[in-house]
């Protein structure tokens, strides 16, 4: 099989670079994934009872860049849905990001905005350098909210202790003293109207793009030739671990279909407390925006050894992972990209973004 280009993984990364390429210069493409589906983790679909549901947890989509969400669009209509998020504290649901009505309601305060800055003051430590994803937090709001809300769920999440874990991962959770109660403050924050699966159909009908599904790489490398190769599976997979595993934090997502019309008061709601081995629960309805007599529900169970679902952001990995990028700097015609190819944890419209921009380089190289 002769290709221009061959594409593994068929998720944002690997989609995104496919269709910008076959749209802009004339090359014939293969693109393969290991699973029976596209769409990588964002991949949704229609359950027993029409429900539509996020095989691989809640996907929300939201960006600050015109650039993506202009070229999301080409691909489908979106409903306006701004993400909220509860946690189950001691029996309350309170709302997460902490703002104003967390602390009231968890305390019983009546606290003011001005009241509540003067509050974290008083809490919070003074750590000189914040490094990990406990100080982050500590720094913040003090050791009460923190041990409340972060502690347990990180350790569940992650597997480790979050003084062990870079602080980008509790930085991407605010801290307000106001009421605001957005998961998400970005400039576009929408779902796709006919959900994501919908989306990466559109974005990969065209001629030039050959499909194949259920194929790990590993299977047909010997049958192909290609001019380049985009891989947005596992870096260290591709280099077979030469210098040990990148670890991969997993989760376990168990679905259940509902014969009631509403489970819970909210999208998601986080359940941090130690004894609960699950992280979340996600109803589906509040998101996608569906009307249905009945519901379906996601609780995620954390786990190693399973997909390869987070990049463990820490220093020790950071440097593995810039000993596998020596290697790929030694192949040019091998990109490595998306979240797992660059080993972030990234959001989709951060995949998309970094797609868009190794298509135009690619693009460019291809036309000399
Ligand atoms: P993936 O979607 O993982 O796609 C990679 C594909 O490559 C997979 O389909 C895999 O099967 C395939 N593959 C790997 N190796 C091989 C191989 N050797 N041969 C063939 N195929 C291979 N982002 C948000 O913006 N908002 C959210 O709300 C959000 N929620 C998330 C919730 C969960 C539980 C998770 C896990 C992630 C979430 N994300 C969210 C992140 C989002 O999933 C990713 O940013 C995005 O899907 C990454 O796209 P990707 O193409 O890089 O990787
Ligand atoms: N987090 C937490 N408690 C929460 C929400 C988040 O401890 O109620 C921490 C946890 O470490 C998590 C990180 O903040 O992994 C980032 O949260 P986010 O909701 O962005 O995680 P994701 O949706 O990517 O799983």
């Amino acid at each position: 099989m002769k290709y221009d280009l061959v594409i593994v993984g068929a998720g944002f990364a690997g989609s995104v670079a496919a269709e910008r390429l076959a749209n802009t210069i004339d090359c014939k493409i293969l693109l393969i994934d290991q699973r029976s589906h596209i769409g990588g983790n964002a991949f949704d679909y229609y359950d027993a009872n029409g429900i539509l549901v996020h095989k691989y947890g809640p996907h929300i989509f939201h960006t600050n860049s015109t650039e993506v969400f202009q070229y999301l669009s080409k691909f489908t209509k979106w409903r306006f849905y701004e993400h909220k998020v509860l946690a189950n504290v001691e029996g309350k649901l309170l709302p997460i990001p902490i703002n104003l009505n967390t602390v009231n309601s968890l305390y019983g305060f009546h606290l003011s905005e001005e009241e509540l800055k003067e509050f974290f003051v008083k809490q919070k430590e003074f750590i000189p350098c914040i490094r990990s994803a406990e100080d982050v937090i500590i720094s913040q709001v003090g050791r009460d909210l923190y041990l409340k809300f972060f502690h347990h769920y990180t350790i569940k999440q992650w597997g480790v202790p979050p003084s062990e874990l870079d602080k980008s991962v509790t930085a991407r959770i605010p801290v307000r003293t106001n009421v605001d109660d957005r998961y998400f403050t970005d400039k576009y924050q929408f779902m796709p109207v006919n959900g994501y699966s919908e989306l990466f159909k559109k974005m990969l009908s065209h001629s030039n793009i050959d499909i194949r599904l259920n194929t790990a790489y590993k299977d047909i490398e010997k049958e192909i030739t290609f001019k380049h190769l985009i891989y947005t599976g596992p870096i260290d997979e591709y280099f077979d671990f030469c210098y040990g595993k990148l670890p991969y934090r997993s989760l376990q997502f168990e679905h259940r279909m509902l014969d009631q019309a509403c489970f819970q008061q909210a999208g998601v709601i986080n359940f941090p407390a130690p004894n609960i081995d699950f992280t979340r629960i996600t109803e589906y309805k509040h998101i996608t925006g569906q009307q249905h007599p009945k519901t379906s529900i996601t609780y995620e169970y954390p786990c190693w050894g399973k997909d390869p679902y987070y990049p463990v952001p820490s220093a020790a990995n950071a440097l593995l992972y810039s000993k596998y990028c020596k290697l790929a700097e030694e192949i040019p015609y091998v990109s490595f990209t998306g979240r797992l190819g660059s080993y972030r944890y990234y959001n989709m419209d951060q995949v998309v973004a970094q797609s868009l921009t190794v298509a135009k380089k690619l693009t460019a190289q291809f036309l000399v």
